[in-house]
């Protein structure tokens, strides 16, 4: 398999793993293809703050996702 694990598949701007837990989390566990924050806050239609609150939510709640 050759997908591309770290660059966003819409602007192609360099992913952070956050933001690959993020869209596992969001869109699909098995996500092999991925959003940055901001393509992200798009695709759902909210304030990129939103995104960013929700990547600490999971990690302060200790989802195995984010570390
Ligand atoms: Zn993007």
């Amino acid at each position: 398999m050759t997908a591309n694990y770290d660059s966003c598949i819409k602007c192609g701007k360099a992913l952070v793993s956050d933001e690959i837990s993020l869209n596992r989390k969001l869109i699909n566990r098995n996500a092999v293809t991925f959003l940055c924050i901001d393509c992200l806050a798009e695709y759902f239609k909210v304030d990129k703050n939103v995104i960013v609150d929700r990547i600490r939510f999971y990690r302060e709640n200790g989802c195995s996702l984010f570390k």
